[in-house]
Formats: structure tokens, C-alpha cells, sequence
């Protein structure tokens, strides 16, 4: 049997079998096991001083299923869980909110998870952050699922749009994507160029063609601006940097050509005729 390095660190620290199962939420049985396995000798009957309230409180919690955390120890009369460390009392929640953010919660603490009494670290809210809602199942998407949340960033939505696509607390959606390490950058829009190489490919004779969509069947388009364009008058822009004006067509004399050099706006063309007239008028001279 191979004993888990996390829990032959817990063993050798000398936790009691039952703790570190609900510690590393796997079965005492297997503890006992592993205890064996490394031969260290059954924990001493009673509790192990605990080393911090972080301790006691893993002591007192119970993994259930679907990753929730209940708390065994005390509570009071209004069923918040509590306990006692070195003289001050403090909630389950708080504790639990510590061990997640390091830090204590700005208000209450309560479990959207919708767990009731849940004390999962990773399930724990600040109030100040997350408001607290009704019972579960009272009405607003308020909690939408934190996967959902997770999956909506990751597609690169901003906080905005995700609150009110699931009508959660934009500072909610902040938490997550800060705790997911998700950058607060909008989704990177593709650039023109990454749209252009995508659309097109080379032609012989150096000419470009477009593999892309056609507006009306004919003329290449795409998206630029935001807008719906022709691919030749947003190449255009993108390569002389003006907007052009009149038809942009290709000047190289291959109908389909969308290479950006090879387009000529009216002012171009006109350029071209006078300095055309003008070489054929010095010639004629
Ligand atoms: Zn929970
Ligand atoms: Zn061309």
C-alpha cells in the first residue's frame, strides 16, 4: 500500500486517525492503515492539543457529499456553529472564510452553496461581498452556479456582462475571477490581421485571394468596426490608413485580388491617370 504524503505528514504530526480522515476527507479506516503501514504507533487516546484554531476546526467538521463541510461542534442557540480558542469564541464560518482568503470577511459569513449550515472553506461568503439571499430556491438566480460563473470568464466575458446575463453581484464575479486567477483583460478581439490571415491565401502572381464570407454572395466582407465591411475597403484602411474614397478595386489587374497594396480608392487612380497624362504628355513633348 502506498501511504498519501499528506497523510503520513498528519500521522508523523501525531493527529488522531479520525482527523486527519475528515481533515484530507478520506475514511479513518484507511488512516488506521497507512498509520500501520508506516508503523507509528496509534495516537494517544485523547486529543492532541490543537495548534491552531484552523486545527480545531478540522477537528470539528464533517466532509459530505458534494464537496460541503458540516460543522459537528458546538453551536448556539440561533445553530451557529462556534467554538472556543484560547479564550475567544469565533464562528465556523469565520474560520472557515480565514482559512480560504487569509483574511477575516468584511460582514457575515453564510454558504451560497445552498448546503445548509455548509462550512466549506471554498463554499464560504462574506456577506459584504456575496449578499446573502433566501432559502435556496426562493425565486432569483441570485447564486448562480459558481461553475457557471468560472465558465462565462473563462469565455472572456467581462464582470458586467456576466452579472446581468446571470443576475449575480458583479463584486461576486470579481472574487471568483480573482480566487480563478482569471486576468481582468477583455477577451483579446482578434486583431485585423489574424481575421485577414484567416480569410485569405495567396494567388499566383502574387495576387491574394479571399476564402471568406461573400455579402451578397459576391463582394468579400467581414466584421471591422463592429460593423459588417468589405474586405477591401477595411484592408484599405488598415494598409493606408485613411478611409478611401469611392470603389476600392484592385489596380493589378486580377479581378479577384484583395492584396491590400494592389487596391486603389478613386484618389489613387487619379493620381496614377495624371501622372500617366503626364508621362505620356512629356513624352508626346
Ligand atoms: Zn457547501
Ligand atoms: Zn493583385
Amino acid at each position: 500500500m502506498t501511504v498519501r504524503a499528506d497523510v503520513a505528514e498528519l500521522l508523523r504530526a501525531g493527529y488522531g486517525d479520525r482527523t486527519i480522515g475528515r481533515r484530507l476527507n478520506v475514511t479513518a479506516a484507511s488512516v488506521t492503515a497507512a498509520r500501520q503501514e508506516l508503523g507509528l504507533p496509534p495516537a494517544r487516546g485523547g486529543n492532541k492539543p490543537a495548534g491552531s484554531v484552523e486545527d480545531l476546526f478540522w477537528r470539528r467538521t464533517k466532509p459530505v457529499d458534494g464537496g460541503h463541510l458540516e460543522w459537528t461542534g458546538h453551536r448556539t442557540n440561533k445553530g451557529v456553529g462556534t467554538t472556543k480558542w484560547q479564550g475567544t469564541i469565533y464562528t465556523a464560518g469565520r474560520i472557515a472564510y480565514r482559512i480560504r482568503y487569509g483574511e477575516d470577511p468584511a460582514g457575515h459569513t453564510h454558504a451560497p452553496c445552498g448546503h445548509d449550515g455548509c462550512v466549506a472553506p471554498a463554499h464560504i461568503a462574506d456577506s459584504k461581498v456575496v449578499p446573502r439571499q433566501g432559502r435556496p430556491g426562493t425565486g432569483r438566480r441570485a447564486n448562480a452556479d459558481r461553475d457557471q460563473i468560472v465558465a462565462l470568464l473563462r469565455d472572456g466575458l467581462t464582470d458586467d456582462a456576466i452579472r446581468r446575463q446571470l443576475r449575480v453581484d458583479a463584486k461576486r464575479v470579481a472574487v471568483i475571477r480573482r480566487e480563478e486567477g482569471i486576468g481582468r483583460a477583455p477577451r483579446p478581439v482578434r486583431t485585423f490581421a489574424e481575421k485577414w490571415a484567416a480569410n485569405t491565401e495567396p494567388a499566383a502572381g502574387g495576387h491574394v485571394a479571399w476564402t471568406g464570407r461573400r455579402r451578397d454572395g459576391n463582394t468579400p466582407s467581414l466584421v471591422y468596426r463592429d460593423r459588417e465591411y468589405s474586405a477591401r475597403r477595411a484592408a484599405f484602411i488598415e494598409h493606408y490608413g485613411r478611409d478611401p474614397q469611392g470603389l476600392v478595386l484592385p489596380g493589378c489587374g486580377w479581378e479577384p485580388c484583395v492584396r491590400p497594396d494592389h487596391l486603389e480608392d478613386r484618389a489613387i487612380r487619379q493620381t496614377l491617370t495624371t501622372q500617366l497624362e503626364a508621362i505620356f504628355s512629356g513624352a508626346a513633348a
